[in-house]
């Protein structure tokens, strides 16, 4: 198996098989991203204590890349301190502009083909970019509830 078809059975696996599905009652922050050009929707719930991650889910609809995205980003922050979130984000989208990523980016590597299709690549950054706002809206004011629409 070529590596660009392992990358896309772990996508596809993602996709297929979402890791933390669902909604969560008790989260500190909700955002939901859309990507209007693709159709992608997704939402976010994060249960913030101690300056951690502590539970994370999502639901959403889309395209396998944004899903499988998701999916991704959910089992990579949780349990996971802010500044190491911050600094996953920075590594992710870094990569999906061409960067070497210099932290464990885990199945997320898996994403990185989609660099060869540069209108995709806002499929792939869109949980990202939602998490990223609204961590800095958290962070200057606490629990927040707040809508991302890429452009
Ligand atoms: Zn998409």
């Amino acid at each position: 198996m070529s590596l660009d078809e392992l990358y896309k059975e772990t996508i596809l696996d993602h996709y297929a098989h979402p890791r933390n599905k669902g909604k969560l009652n008790n989260s500190t922050i909700t955002v939901e991203g859309a990507n209007p050009l693709c159709g992608d929707e997704i939402s976010l719930y994060l249960l913030v204590e101690g300056g951690r991650i502590v539970d994370v889910r999502f639901e959403g609809r889309g395209c396998s890349i944004s899903q499988a995205s998701t999916s991704m980003m959910t089992e990579i922050i949780k349990g996971k301190d802010l500044s190491q979130v911050r600094a996953l984000i920075d590594a992710f989208k870094g990569m999906m502009h061409g960067k070497e990523p210099e932290i464990d980016l885990g199945d997320l590597v898996a994403l990185q083909g989609v660099r060869k299709f540069p209108v995709r690549i806002k499929c792939a950054t869109l949980a990202w970019i939602a998490l990223q706002q609204a961590l800095d809206s958290f962070e200057e004011r606490g629990a927040v509830v707040t809508r991302v629409v890429e452009e």
